[in-house]
């Protein structure tokens, strides 16, 4: 049986091992580990990729969330407004910097609506995350449009989004700042963590310049106590390789969604996710609904397919969370949602073949 694993990280490494052991050689035989050449060189590319002024390597996508809350002075008191469907970082960010994190439903796309995001504005709001779930750039010119009218600053965690745009624009170039991941599972990984803050503020990158190693003005001064959130320079050698690759693997993706898309429309009671008007999105993740969706994830299991689930209980119901106070009911398309969506396997080394294998497979579950 044809077996179609949901990730091969061994595979795409195995397309520029030479290269990368090679950097990585020269980097140890250099010894220049902390805040190197690679970092200033990946952090330029980054920056050109997303059309921004400034990238700033830091440790993590959580940390680069919350330095961008510090630096946007957010704190004790605020209240921030995210989605309760994305990974728990979207909301542990905000409670990290001391504020509160407030949710809003999403949308059938699975990214937040606008209309609930105005819902949730009370006088304590500072700041919007608006996350770009599944690689999907988000509602931006609406959630602008409501951070315009209420004085609200505008995060984008672009963790699963790198290399998305709307109408042309990169994400992480919309709002203040702009957040990723480089975590080993995202479409741009590290070997371990890492993560990137994007802006086109002087005073705010001149922050977090500070802010991600112990607030150093030079060697010697500090200016504000702070963190060591630092982006090591041998996990930027690594990076600057796959930077080159990253377009590539981009289109593959989205030529495995195109697949999908063609194979899955009109299947049973699928609902398959494609670009909106202006959208080019990454598929990170590929998402499927449909309200059989546990039945269907055990028949791909027993025909070789492994699929997740991205993610079975929303924060907001998470235990983590109970201080907050929420309830099941609470945000009731996230909690449909969580019943009925379905991560496909749509990394870029998957052969055509075993995307035609997945095809067939839902098809043959739906005419059973
Ligand atoms: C992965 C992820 C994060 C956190 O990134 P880490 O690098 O794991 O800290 C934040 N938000 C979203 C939407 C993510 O997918």
């Amino acid at each position: 049986m044809m077996k179609v694993p949901y990730v091969n990280l061994g595979a795409q490494y195995a397309g520029i091992k030479d290269e990368v052991l090679e950097r990585i050689s020269a980097l140890l035989d250099s010894g220049a580990f902390i805040l190197g050449e690679e970092l200033a060189q990946f952090e330029k590319s980054f920056a050109a990729l997303c059309g921004t002024k400034y990238a700033i390597g830091v440790a993590n996508g959580t940390d680069a969330l919350f330095l961008s809350m510090m630096a946007l002075g957010i704190g004790e008191g605020d209240e921030v407004i995210t989605a309760p469907n994305s990974y728990l970082a979207s909301a542990s960010s905000i409670a990290l910097a001391g504020a509160t994190p407030v949710f809003a439903d999403p949308l059938d796309d699975m990214n937040i609506d606008p209309a609930a995001v105005r819902k949730a504005i009370t006088p304590r709001t500072k700041a919007i995350i608006a996350v770009h779930l599944t690689g999907r750039p988000a509602r931006m010119n609406e959630l602008l449009a409501i951070a315009k009218e209420h004085g609200l600053q505008v995060i984008e965690d672009c963790a699963q989004a790198i290399g998305a745009t709307l109408n042309g624009q990169h994400v992480g170039s919309f709002g203040n700042t702009g957040c990723f991941s480089l975590h080993p599972l995202k479409n741009l990984a590290a070997a371990g963590d890492g993560g990137v803050i994007t802006t086109n503020d002087d005073a705010i990158a001149a922050n977090l310049l500070k802010a991600r190693n112990h607030g150093m003005r030079d060697r010697d001064h500090s200016d504000f106590f702070s963190y060591n959130s630092r982006l090591d320079n041998l996990q930027a050698a690594i990076l600057n390789v796959k930077m080159r690759e990253l377009p590539r693997w981009t289109e593959r993706r989205r030529a495995i969604a195109a697949m999908y898309q063609q194979g899955l429309a009109g299947v049973g009671d699928l609902l398959v996710p494609t670009d909106r008007n202006g959208e080019r999105a990454v598929y990170h993740t590929f998402i499927v609904q449909t309200a059989k969706r546990d039945a269907l994830k055990q028949f791909l299991a027993d025909n070789g397919i492994d699929t997740k689930i991205h993610y079975p209980v929303p924060i907001h119901l998470q235990q983590a969370a109970a201080y907050l106070g929420h309830k099941k009911g609470d945000f009731p398309l996230t909690e449909k949602q969580a019943t009925t969506i379905l991560s496909l396997p749509v990394f870029a080394e998957l052969t055509d073949e075993q995307v035609m294998h997945v095809i067939t497979t839902i098809k043959a579950f739906f005419t059973n």
